[in-house]
């Protein structure tokens, strides 16, 4: 089993890429924002609480997220391993996930850390607004403050992860073209 972080600021190409890797690497995606999401199209009470945090860039509580990570990871028990894309974003996620992991017997075995400068974020996000519809994608403060949370609450997480993989926690350039950042994370992922 391969259990890989993917992790980033927004519009730093987790999704893209995610998407990319799991079918050649037959792994499981899991996006709390993609499952927030859905939650708010059904209109179910987690999707109402979640767009009350979302449509302003804010991070949904960790309590429900946690609980929406857990559940998650039940859908797909035969799992060969997991692609984790939007979470961890705080430092209790992470201490929960090694919670969860344990429990479960699990390993976390890579983190991918993808860096893109803010002013690179800010363009892609404004597209993405224009040809997704995402709502937290059209407005810029909504964007900046989405990108000042990840600086506050998620990128911490880097240190969190260094101390705790070491040489299995890499640092990527996701300012280049969509293949080669793929190529580079696949010739990663081969090596595990
Ligand atoms: P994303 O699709 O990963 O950009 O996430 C979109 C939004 O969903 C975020 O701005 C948060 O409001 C919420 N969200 C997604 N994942 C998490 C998480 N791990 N913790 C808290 N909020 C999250």
């Amino acid at each position: 089993m391969k259990n890989i972080i993917l992790f980033g600021p927004p519009g730093s190409g987790k999704g893209t890429q995610a998407d990319l890797l799991m079918s050649k690497n037959s792994l499981d995606h899991i996006s709390t924002g993609d499952v927030f999401r859905r939650n708010i199209k059904n209109s179910t009470d987690l999707g109402k609480l979640a767009s009350e945090y979302m449509d302003n860039g804010q991070l949904v509580p960790d309590k429900v997220t946690v609980d929406l990570l857990s559940s998650e990871l039940e859908r797909f028990p035969n799992s060969k391993g997991f692609i984790f894309d939007g979470f961890p974003r705080t430092v209790p996620q992470a201490q929960e996930l090694d919670k969860l992991f344990e429990r479960k017997n699990m390993n976390l075995d890579i983190v991918l850390s993808l860096e893109v400068s803010e002013g690179e974020l800010v363009k892609r996000l404004l597209k993405r607004g224009v040809n997704s519809g995402r709502k937290d994608d059209q407005n810029k403060d909504i964007i900046l403050n989405r990108i000042q949370v990840y600086n506050k609450q998620t990128s911490i997480l880097k240190d969190y992860y260094i101390k705790k993989l070491n040489h299995s926690f890499y640092a990527i350039n996701g300012e280049r073209e969509v293949n080669l950042i793929l190529d580079d994370i696949n010739s990663i992922i081969s090596n595990y």
